[in-house]
């Protein structure tokens, strides 16, 4: 399977509004960070993780015309908000995208977007809500939701096959990290160098990434804290700094 890095920012995205750091005004593309998603392409078949409120920019960006599904990580406003955005691809292809999320997760769904739950209203997105606690085969792929804590917050990482999304958590429990073993490519989140109360620091990150040991581990939901270039000197050899539009293929 192909993963492309559709977002790799925080929250605020990079650069962040009205800020001049070195990072915000650096001119190299890689520190230019949407909000953090990533597209799985298997066998023709398309699969977001999380619709970031900037999922209108990156579908342009890299021609995003079909969505055979969506996976959400958690409800938090950076992963959720570009849901509304996807109906293009839903109008336009006569299509209802199956969505798959914990309860949860759902729940925070479903207030967001209690309208496209409303019945008969037309204009909204078409979704199939689907309700996961446990692996389940998609498009002949195995998926694997697995728990991480996220400051109180429950929140949903992926493995499907030897690949693996962990954004958005400052713990990784037990249960998790037993699931995390043998991978080709780990996706985690490391913020920033300064501790977080919901987010893991490029230390703990690298942390996880020793106690895991794939085989190359990309990191993301990065902050301006960590500039591409300036940290990418410092990593060890199987870590690097995912950046948009970065493409990578695990089995
Ligand atoms: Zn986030
Ligand atoms: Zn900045
Ligand atoms: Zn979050």
């Amino acid at each position: 399977m192909k993963v492309t890095f559709l977002g790799t920012g925080t929250s605020v995205g990079i650069p962040s509004i009205g800020c001049d750091c070195d990072t915000c005004l650096s001119d190299d593309e890689r520190d230019k960070r949407l909000r953090a998603s990533i597209l799985i392409e298997h066998e023709e078949r398309k699969i977001l993780v999380d619709a970031s409120t900037d999922f209108r920019y990156q579908a342009l960006r890299c021609g995003l015309k079909h969505l055979d599904a969506i996976l959400f990580t958690h409800a938090h406003a950076d992963h959720c908000f570009g849901l509304d955005d996807t109906r293009p691809i839903m109008f336009r292809n006569k299509i209802e995208i199956p969505c798959y999320a914990t309860a949860v997760t759902w729940e925070g769904l479903r207030r967001v977007y209690s309208y496209a739950f409303a019945p008969a209203v037309s204009g909204v997105p078409r979704i199939i809500p689907h309700t996961i606690n446990d692996r389940f085969k998609l498009f002949g792929l195995e998926i694997l939701p697995l728990t991480v804590m996220h400051g109180p917050l429950p929140v949903t990482a992926f493995r499907i096959n030897d690949f693996a999304y962990v954004t958005d958590c400052h713990e990784i429990p037990e249960a998790a990290l037993a699931q995390l073993r043998g991978l080709e490519v780990l996706v985690i989140d490391a913020l920033r160098f300064k501790k977080h109360p919901t987010h893991m620091t490029l230390d703990q990150a690298l942390a996880y990434i020793k106690i895991v040991k794939p085989h190359r581990a990309l990191l993301t939901h990065i902050s301006h804290d960590i500039k591409h270039a300036e940290t990418s000197g410092h990593l060890p050899e199987n870590v690097e700094i995912a950046y948009d539009g970065l493409e990578v293929t695990s089995s």
